[in-house]
């Protein structure tokens, strides 16, 4: 009688399966090698998760990360790195029996839009160990108002960390635009300020560590839906941004602080251009943001403006700069794509005297390239040269109304 083969996992035989695979000395069904593949991925990504965290960047490690992606910036690059590095220290010490507790340090990068706030924490997300998720604090509205509740915030960790509660609980939240929930003035309003005092009181209990509501897909919450808690207290928080007009309060406590003896010294040693660099919690608080969420995000740093070298590094500089993924596309076609010298200066030249900032770097590009990225895959060119006459006449035509909206809207 023939031998009937029979898989030595499951004892199915052969008649029984669809696939039967022959080993040396055995054999395995279909089901069993889905199922064994299932538990090692499984168990790889447990392993990996535990052994990620040992092998902490550092500080250092961090910023020369950054700086493949990011064009300056240094102080808000240095700021950054130390405190991931040092959240996930906290992370790895945590429940040591000793009596000197780490807290965290959540932070606050104040500068003007466009200077690479949302780069810098999109960047940091990809090495980063932990979920990390980015929201935008204008959607965020005190509960019982059209908007998103300030919980919602954390169903987005939870969702970046697969609805893995604990691992959401190390978690890292970047709040944009945390600027457009200050109280409209330095005075307490009496009436309901939908959008500012209670939304920082709602974001505060988040930011102190508490054990959080959150409902499990975000959005509004109902009776009926089952929340899950979240603890706040080893999330790190990272705030961002423009606090437009800030500099004038900024001047204004330099002015009235510099008085007496070496008044005269210290007003010359002020550099006028760049007054974001004397920012400092009061000037928070005279912009809006009540004394105890400043008081949470216990380090204050800020983003330089971007001059002229700095939005000409960023056309060809970054790892993905604009310039390297056009030559990259035209790459793609076969086609080896170059500028005319003085093209990129042109460039330049145009996003500042427009005042389009970095944003308007690319959208100028993208207007200069359209005609070729439509034209050229149909030709049989194997080098194509963007001259500086083209370029001119591109912008030139382009309507430059346009192209400023498209830079404001994110
Ligand atoms: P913010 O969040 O400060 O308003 P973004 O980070 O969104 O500004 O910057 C907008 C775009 O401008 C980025 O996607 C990037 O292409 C470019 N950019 C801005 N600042 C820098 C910088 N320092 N280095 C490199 N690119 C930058």
């Amino acid at each position: 009688m023939a031998k009937i083969n029979k898989c030595s996992f499951c004892g199915r035989s052969e008649r029984e399966v669809n696939i039967l695979i022959y080993g040396l000395d055995g054999y395995i069904c279909e089901d069993c090698v889905e199922q064994a593949s299932r538990i090692v991925k499984e168990t790889k990504a447990k392993k990996n998760k535990d052994s990620k965290l040992q092998n902490l960047p550092k500080p250092q490690e961090i910023k020369a990360y950054l700086d493949k992606y990011v064009i300056g910036q240094d102080a808000a690059k240095m700021a950054l790195s130390v405190a991931v590095y040092n959240h996930y220290k906290r992370l790895n010490h945590r429940g040591e029996t000793d009596d000197v507790e780490l807290e965290k340090s959540n932070i606050i990068m104040v500068g003007s839009t466009g200077t690479g706030k949302t780069l810098l924490a999109k960047t940091i997300a990809k090495m980063l160990l932990v979920p990390f998720a980015i929201v935008d604090a204008t959607v965020l509205t005190e509960a019982g108002y059209v908007g998103e509740d300030v919980e919602s915030l954390l169903a987005r960790l939870l969702q970046a960390a697969d609805g893995d509660v604990q691992l959401a609980e190390k978690g890292i939240v970047f709040i944009d635009e945390i600027d457009k929930i200050a109280r409209k003035s330095d005075n307490p309003s009496i009436t309901r300020d939908v959008s500012g005092e209670g939304v920082q009181q709602g974001l505060l209990k988040l930011l102190e560590g508490s054990v959080v509501n959150v409902p499990p897909q975000g959005g509004r919450k109902h009776p009926e839906q089952q929340f899950i808690q979240v603890d706040t207290r080893n999330i790190l928080f990272i705030c961002g941004g423009a606090f437009d007009g800030i500099e004038k309060r900024i001047a204004q406590r330099l002015n009235t602080h510099v008085v007496g003896f070496d008044a005269a010294r210290n007003v010359a040693k002020i550099d006028k251009s760049n007054m974001m660099q004397y920012i400092a919690p009061m000037d928070l608080k005279s912009f809006g943001l009540i004394p105890e969420i400043i008081g949470r995000l216990p380090v204050l740093t800020h983003l330089e403006p971007l001059d002229r070298d700095a939005l000409r590094s960023i056309l060809t500089e970054p790892k993905n700069s604009i310039i390297k993924q056009y030559k990259k596309m035209f790459e793609i076609d076969g086609v080896k794509l170059t500028f005319e010298e003085g093209v990129l200066d042109y460039v330049v030249d145009k996003a500042i005297e427009f005042k389009l900032g970095a944003r308007g770097l690319r959208s100028l590009i993208e207007v200069i390239m359209m005609k070729p990225m439509f034209e050229v895959p149909s030709t049989d060119v194997t080098a194509y040269e963007v001259t500086l006459e083209f370029a001119r006449q591109q912008v030139e035509n382009a309507n430059m109304a346009v192209l400023k909206e498209s830079t404001e809207d994110k």
